[in-house]
């Protein structure tokens, strides 16, 4: 039931990805008056969507997976349900410019990157890896020490290495395991992926429309850069606009909310750890012709920059692209990279070129290559140094009016809508119980560092 007028409490929300919105949405069915403070001109952060000849398509390549409850939850509550299909999708992988599917006992037998013993090696690990990870502190060793001791050195080498490098930088091998274990969760080279018919656009429309609908003040172009509590208020500040609220749940990248908190006070009370995040240039292709109809292949050693290759139209309809094939290629780094400096138009040119490279068989033509749209975000997760779990900022400190939902608080849980809808719940729920008992909650718990059955 919503509260009594009086008991109605001003919040307000920083950022407008899934987290920001799920999280607005939690409080306001509540009753409480939320506005939400977008920086960009859109809805969605990293799953967003952008305008090409008349349709409306994912910045950024997004499936559900089945185990995705929370999300697909909150896509039957707002009766999207009838939207969301199914599809069984395939792995492929590419080293060394050739190109393997990588689906089941008989590819990985034909896969020779590695010898026959090495394969059998991997073939059985990877059947035992979740429970040869049961018990031990994963979150204090390292990925290239677990990995290393299951696989050899030489699977490490040839496969495992790049393909974590490739994600996280030099400093991959250096990650806790238990971010690897809890992956293990979620992904299979097989599996059944999710897509709403209507993309990106279609969920995060009827989520708005929902937030419009319980009275929720949405902003957008409004860039928040200084947060300050005094008593009882915060203040938020963005550009020449002051806002006060009573409480506040930020969603913005760490290293965004330590500018807003500035050398206020608040900003020596919130355990906000300065750790390295990983940024993505992303290209998208439209094709006339598919590639190799596996919806993931990693890219390893094969004389490309990008190291992934997502054939979004093994999952989706080319109807959705205007009779295109669409394969987004991407890669992981630095916002302060060169890569990630670079000029758009330059690396489409110079990625066109080593996408063709790579299909020689399929005689692939420039002239295949319809468009390349590129799309660079600057957070997308944080490179987790090890025993993250001990030092990952908590939901409150117990004291201020700021609640933190941002996605460097999802680990070990990967960075994904699920991960983030579910958070935004947890902290929506403990901001109301807050609001409600004027108590200060007990320190959330934390998630053990020793895997359990
Ligand atoms: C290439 C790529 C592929 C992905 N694929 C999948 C997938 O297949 N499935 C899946 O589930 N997930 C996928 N993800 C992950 C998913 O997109 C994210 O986990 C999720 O969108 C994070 O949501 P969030 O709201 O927590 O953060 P964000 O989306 O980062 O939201 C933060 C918001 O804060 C805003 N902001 C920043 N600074 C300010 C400021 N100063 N003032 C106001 N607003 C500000 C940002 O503009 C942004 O909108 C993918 C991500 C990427 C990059």
């Amino acid at each position: 039931m919503p509260p009594a007028e009086s008991s109605s409490q001003k919040v307000v929300v920083l950022g407008g990805g899934i987290a920001g919105l799920t999280a607005a949405r939690e409080l306001a069915r509540k009753g409480h008056s939320v506005t939400v403070l977008e920086s960009g001109d859109r809805w969605g952060g990293l799953g967003t969507w952008f305008n090409w000849r008349g349709h409306a398509l994912d910045q950024f390549y997004h499936c559900q997976m089945p185990s995705d409850a929370d999300l697909l939850e909150l896509i039957r509550d707002l009766g999207l349900g009838d939207s969301l299909y199914w599809k069984p999708t395939r792995m492929g992988f590419v080293v060394g410019g050739r190109r393997y599917a990588f689906n089941g006992p008989m590819d990985l037998l034909r896969f020779n990157p590695l010898t026959f013993p090495e394969r059998i090696r991997f073939g059985v690990i990877s059947l035992l890896l979740r429970r040869l990870g049961l018990g031990k502190d994963l979150d204090r060793t390292r990925i290239e020490d677990w990995l290393v001791s299951c696989y050899g050195r030489a699977v490490w080498q040839k496969i495992l290495r790049p393909l974590f490098t490739s994600k996280f930088g030099p400093a991959a091998g250096d990650m806790p395991a238990l971010y690897i274990w809890e992956r293990l969760g979620r992904e299979k080279n097989t599996v059944s992926r999710g897509y709403l018919r209507g993309g990106l656009k279609l969920f995060l429309d009827t989520l708005v429309d929902d937030l419009r609908n319980r009275k929720v003040d949405l902003r957008l172009e409004t860039r928040v850069d200084r947060i300050h509590e005094t008593g009882r208020t915060l203040q938020i500040d963005a550009g020449s606009t002051r806002i006060e609220a009573d409480w506040c749940v930020s969603t913005l990248p760490l290293p965004v909310l330590r500018h807003c908190l500035g050398d206020t006070p608040l900003a020596q009370r919130i355990k906000s750890p300065d750790v390295p995040y990983q940024g993505v240039v992303n290209a998208m292709f439209f094709l006339r012709r598919p590639l190799d109809n596996f919806y993931w292949a990693p890219v390893v050693d094969s004389g490309t920059e990008f190291d992934g290759i997502v054939e979004m139209t093994e999952l989706v309809e080319t109807s959705h692209y205007g009779g295109h094939h669409v394969a987004y290629v991407m890669k992981y780094c630095d916002r302060s990279s060169a890569l990630f400096q670079e000029d758009s138009e330059r690396i489409a040119a110079r990625w066109k070129g080593q996408l063709l490279a790579l299909y020689p068989d399929l005689n692939l033509q420039p002239s295949d290559v319809v468009d390349v749209q590129v799309f660079k975000a600057p957070f997308v997760e944080p490179a987790y140094p090890l025993g993250y779990s001990e030092l990952k900022p908590l939901i409150h400190d117990g004291q201020s009016r700021i609640f933190l939902a941002t996605s460097a608080q999802v680990y070990p849980k990967i960075t994904a809508w699920n991960s983030s809808v579910r958070l935004a719940k947890e902290v929506a729920g403990t901001l109301l119980a807050h609001m409600e008992t004027g108590m200060v909650e007990r320190t959330p718990e934390r998630v053990p560092a020793t895997v359990q059955v």
